[in-house]
């Protein structure tokens, strides 16, 4: 069996036989869709990403045969690339080198459900353990808009915020995330438990430093929530209302505002929310619904939509929470491929005025929306605005202009970690890929930083850290 990826020179068909009775697949189409994720949101990564496949997927059913993945691709020093669902944006589940993918989709048992915590398999869909939960009378306190496909391991690993970071913070804030365990990539591996500040060293570290295997997460109260759509007449006063929801005593699970131009995209409301306006999209529990017409009259604000579940069924409607977050990106490309997105934050204080400051540097090739969220208890707002693409020089000269006007930006349009949000190395993260990942062999090509720090034991890693 000759190498998919003709990066690696690893007889693949001797090695699937090794593997067994590991489940692989082998057939070339097959291995080259398990080598995707939606790096095609930006052009720079798909220009970069596209011609990247792995060489063969292993799908481990039981934690023994996740060792044994693991065992053999150490033996055999065979690059090797977790994946879940396989949503991630940045490219973090494409195997740059070849070799072997880990699909983790078959090891998503829910194995205990407590009062306020709940234990899960990697693998597990995030649709299904939220179903799960909610007999219970319970939901994860935050989730990805994508949670229909997504598995929590590869949230975990590869996400940061999504639906509820309004109310109960990032995922890396205290509290949310309880203990993940761990196997490393050797033979044997050795597992690990990571607990209190060290979760943060293995959390949104896309699979560079260990295989999650279980995790344990806070859960939250569920709500009968409704999904509402309220619009305004321009985008500050619109922004205005979002800010106000935020720091308002009513438990929404989402508050997100879309320039009225990305609402144009959504072919989904058309007929439900007004041509032209901006749009304000939340979850709002149904004993707080009165408070938020309050809140949004009180804006100047006009409602358009008041689902609960029930309705959004009859009516073959979206979730409220697929108008926002990157799902607004989605959602767009869906009818023009020459959009993309960035990652903005919009540091605590919030203001207004900041937003018309913004407008008043902005190009019309930018449109605006905004996630309110909770960040270590301040109250921030990312923006993911849409652009008109044009050229990778306008891109980065768009994000120089958020970063002089007090924005700081994530370049979503990198996969390698140390050019994303963190900006520069985190040498916690690589002291823990030399304890977990000793042969640099996990998703190695997504950091810059390893190629100088792999022959450093990892006190001597860490060292550089504290310099
Ligand atoms: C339309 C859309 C909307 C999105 N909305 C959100 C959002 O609301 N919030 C958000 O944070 N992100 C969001 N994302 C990004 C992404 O969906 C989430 O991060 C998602 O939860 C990733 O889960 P996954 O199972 O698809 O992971 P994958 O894409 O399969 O993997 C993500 C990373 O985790 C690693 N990984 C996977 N499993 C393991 C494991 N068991 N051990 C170690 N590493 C592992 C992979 O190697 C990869 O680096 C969105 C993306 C899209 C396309």
């Amino acid at each position: 069996m000759t190498s998919i990826s003709g990066k690696t020179t690893t007889d693949w068909a001797a090695f699937a036989a090794e593997l067994a009775p590991v489940e692989v697949i082998s057939e070339p189409v097959l291995v080259k869709k398990r080598s995707r994720d939606f790096f095609w949101y930006s052009p720079i990564l798909d220009r970069r990403l596209k011609t990247c496949f792995g060489d063969l997927v292993a799908r481990p059913k039981f934690p023994a045969e996740m060792a044994r993945c693991l065992t053999l691709s150490a033996r055999h020093r065979i690059p090797t690339t977790l994946r879940g669902g396989g949503t991630g944006n940045y490219g973090q589940s494409v195997p740059m080198e070849g070799g072997l993918i880990i699909d983790t989709t078959e090891m998503g048992r829910i194995l205990e459900i407590g009062p306020d915590f709940v234990r899960v398999e990697a693998g597990c869909n995030i649709l299904t353990l939220n179903n799960a939960l909610k007999e219970k009378g319970r939901e994860l306190p935050v989730f990805p808009s994508t949670q229909d496909i997504a598995t929590i391991g590869g949230f975990i690993s590869g996400g940061s915020a999504g639906i509820g970071t309004v109310s109960h913070g990032m995922l890396r804030d205290a509290g949310n995330v309880l203990e993940i365990k761990a196997l490393s990539a050797e033979d044997p591996p050795r597992e690990h438990v990571f607990r209190g500040d060290d979760i943060n060293m293995i959390h949104h570290a896309w699979g560079i430093n260990g295989v999650i295997t279980e995790l344990t997460l806070r859960t939250v109260p569920t709500e009968d929530w409704i999904g509402c759509i309220a619009t305004f007449d321009t985008y500050p006063a619109c922004y205005a209302a979002g800010m106000a929801l935020a720091a308002s005593p009513i438990c929404r699970k989402l508050c997100s505002t879309l320039d009225a131009r990305i609402v144009a995209y959504f072919d989904r409301l058309k007929g439900i929310a007004p041509e032209g306006r901006p749009m304000l999209v939340t979850l709002i529990p149904r004993p707080q619904i009165d408070d938020f017409r309050a809140l949004i009259a009180d804006h100047n604000g006009q409602i358009a939509l008041e689902m609960d579940e029930a309705e959004r069924l009859t009516r073959k409607l979206p979730h409220a929470f697929e108008f926002s977050y990157n799902h607004t990106t989605l959602q767009a490309l869906k009818t023009d491929r020459k959009v993309t997105y960035l990652q903005i934050l919009c540091p605590a204080p919030l203001n207004v005025a900041k937003i018309t400051e913004l407008q008043g540097v902005l190009g019309d090739d930018v449109y605006m929306h905004h996630e309110f969220s909770l960040m270590g208890g301040q109250r921030v707002a990312f923006d993911l605005p849409l652009v008109k693409y044009t050229t990778d020089e306008r891109l980065y000269q768009i994000m120089a202009l958020y970063e002089a006007h007090g924005c700081p930006a994530s370049d979503p349009h990198s996969c390698i970690i140390e050019e994303g949000g963190m900006k520069k190395a985190d040498y916690r993260h690589l002291a823990w890929k030399k304890r977990m990942d000793p042969l640099g062999l996990l998703n190695t090509p997504k950091t810059r930083e390893w190629a100088r720090v792999r022959d450093m034991t990892p006190e001597a890693i860490l060292a550089l850290h504290q310099t």
